[in-house]
């Protein structure tokens, strides 16, 4: 979880620990051990540092005091714990975790998508029905093509370059500063499903810039949460995007954020910031 050392004030990513009462780091930094304020709730779910495999499961008991925690959520109420519970379900900070009423524990061990039978029976609701209103919502790849087709329009996109990945899936590298574009082949397009498989994400165009950092590719892409992809549509309008940058020089660099993009007089695309 994210921490900040009460001492030297420094930002981390580590574990919180129950002492005698208190919740407890210790900052990397500096040495100095602290208490950390957790969140307040009814309902807490506590995620145990497991990326060690030794202390899997055979050490995994029901008390958590003592245990380097590496996630902690805190919940007023069962209907706000169990839509965050869905939420994570596919996705969880960890194999082994608890998970409390007040007091009482009512799960405990690995975390498994069937676990909401436990938790609908604890707190009284109809599980059958529960299950209906978070079904898997999976996006198919023809609902993201479809999307990523009408941005790309929305984009005014050299038409070619958009039948081209209609027709045949070619996604094309838009060359900064005119736009001109060529496709993807060899390690580009590798790097390109790499971050699709990663990400479950369709490429549709990428831009390559020349930067401060060296070159980079941003990928613009449709994402598999098709709530976001209205906030998406609005971003385009405005001229920016959500996209992965992935940096040629420094791959372990890449990471997803907002760039500006403008179409160039060749119906391509380029970076504005
Ligand atoms: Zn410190």
């Amino acid at each position: 979880m994210k921490l900040k050392c009460n001492d030297c004030g420094h930002d981390f990513e580590g574990n919180i620990s129950l002492k005698d009462g208190n919740w407890m780091s210790v900052c990397p930094k500096c040495g100095c051990e602290f208490t950390v304020e957790v969140p307040k709730g009814r309902i807490r779910m506590m995620f145990v540092d497991d990326s060690d495999p030794d202390l899997d499961d055979e050490h995994f008991t029901d008390n958590f005091v003592g245990r380097d925690i590496r996630s902690y959520y805190a919940f007023d109420n069962p209907e706000d714990f169990i839509e965050a519970w869905y939420k994570m379900r596919d996705n969880p900070d960890g194999m082994w975790y608890w998970v409390l009423d007040g007091e009482e524990l009512i799960t405990s061990g690995a975390c498994d998508p069937d676990d909401d039978d436990g938790f609908a029976e604890h707190f009284g609701f109809n599980l059958e029905e529960l299950r209906e209103n978070h079904k898997e919502m999976g996006v198919t790849l023809e609902e993201k093509k479809a999307e990523a087709i009408e941005r790309m329009r929305m984009l005014g996109i050299f038409p070619q370059t958009i039948s081209q990945f209609k027709e045949d899936g070619r996604v094309s590298i838009s060359m900064d500063p005119w736009g001109a574009f060529y496709w993807a082949d060899g390690e580009d397009l590798k790097h390109i499903r790499e971050f699709e498989a990663e990400y479950d994400a369709l490429v549709y165009v990428a831009i390559r810039s020349y930067m401060f950092i060296g070159c980079v590719d941003s990928y613009l892409f449709v994402s598999k949460y098709k709530e976001e992809w209205p906030k998406d549509r609005n971003d385009i309008r405005a001229k920016r995007a959500l996209a992965y940058v992935y940096n040629h020089d420094a791959p372990e660099c890449s990471e997803i954020g907002y760039i500006g993009i403008e179409p160039t007089i060749a119906a391509g695309l380029k970076r504005t910031w």
